[in-house]
């Protein structure tokens, strides 16, 4: 691979390239963008090019010593950094500046790529920031990150910024086409729910996502008729059996878009089969009482990133859609309730 074979982001690239052939390349660079848009993949490409013995019309040979040793991850100067647990570490950082501290082994220069630098502890970003102040010769940093606002200030003004933007609809069509093999109403279709990020379509591409998907529509449509009895049984067994909430919860948010997209986009073809039903209730509701609940599960999504009780955050998103789709209604009477309860 080298940087003519990423898909889009032509405007990065041109960029990329006319820093090196007019020879003002920075100590630091951010790419910034949403995940899956090939934020590292420009980050390596680059890297090769930078150190390639060989290159071609302002482009890596992808064929010279070092081109192979950086795609195999086996170059002695490429310097990849990314969090150990939760977040980047201030011994991380002190250990990459020991390293910094000798000049690059084999190449022209040493990458150093911060990946994901939101996750930087905050000493840990402060050591950084100390190091970009006074970048050591012949090394050259790499941030990436989901959006500058997520770092200090200080290191986003020491970096070049490249805003990287979302890939086309129309090139996920057609890799999930020619390089997944999918039929062309389904590749149209996940390319729509990919929100222009590769990683995504791939993810929404693996065969045994829909059987998964349908397990959990099939839990959000017993939810329609569920008393408050029989509601806690069902999440608790629900959080209890799942293999990863969180990718059930990534399950709910598509649903949700699928079924604000059904409403918005004539013609559009949904991915998953939610049952009449449930669809004919959703009908009911505004979209704008649609977006309201798929940011509730976003946020609930965040809290259950961050260690969120399980079965409490899987309870409060299943009364989220109880209430948003089904209303009062959706709940039996008081009454009702107490005579449940009293057994
Ligand atoms: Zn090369």
């Amino acid at each position: 691979m080298a940087l003519k074979d990423i898909f889009g982001q032509e405007r990065a690239k041109r960029f990329l390239k006319q820093l090196l052939s007019l020879g003002k390349l920075p100590h630091a660079v951010l790419f910034s963008g949403m995940q899956g848009i090939g934020k590292l993949t420009l980050a390596r490409e680059f890297a090769k090019l930078l150190n390639c013995l060989n290159p071609q019309s302002s482009d890596c040979c992808d064929a010279c010593a070092s081109c192979l040793k950086i795609r195999d991850g086996h170059h002695a100067d490429l310097v990849w950094v990314k969090s150990d647990g939760a977040y980047i570490k201030l011994d991380q950082i002190r250990n990459l500046k020991q390293r910094l501290s000798f000049r690059p082994f084999e190449g022209k220069w040493r990458i150093v790529i911060i990946e994901d630098a939101q996750d930087l502890r905050e000493e840990a970003g402060n050591a950084l920031l100390k190091l970009l102040e006074e970048p050591p010769k012949q090394n050259l940093f790499v941030l990436t990150t989901l959006e500058p606002q997520m770092l200090l200030p200080t290191i986003v003004s020491r970096c070049c910024h490249v805003r990287l933007q979302p890939l086309e609809e129309i090139w996920i069509e057609k890799y999930l086409r020619d390089t997944q093999g999918l039929p062309p109403s389904q590749a149209r279709t996940i390319a729509t729910m990919a929100e222009g990020s590769l990683d995504r379509a791939k993810w929404l591409a693996e065969p045994a996502r829909i059987v998964h998907m349908n397990e959990v529509l099939e839990n959000i449509s017993r939810l329609r008729e569920l008393s408050m009895v029989d509601f806690f049984p069902l999440t608790a067994q629900w959080a209890k059996g799942s293999a990863d909430l969180e990718q059930d919860l990534e399950c709910i948010k598509l649903w949700i878009r699928d079924l604000v997209l059904s409403r918005l986009v004539t013609g559009h073809n949904p991915m998953l089969q939610t049952d009449e039903p449930t669809l004919k209730q959703a009908r009911k509701v505004s979209v704008e009482s649609l977006l309201s609940l798929f940011v509730d599960i976003e946020n609930a999504h965040l809290r259950l990133r961050q260690n969120a009780n399980k079965q409490l955050t899987l309870e409060g998103v299943c009364l989220a859609i109880k209430e948003s789709l089904y209303g009062e209604s959706g709940w039996n009477s008081l009454s009702q309730w107490r005579e449940d309860l009293s057994f």
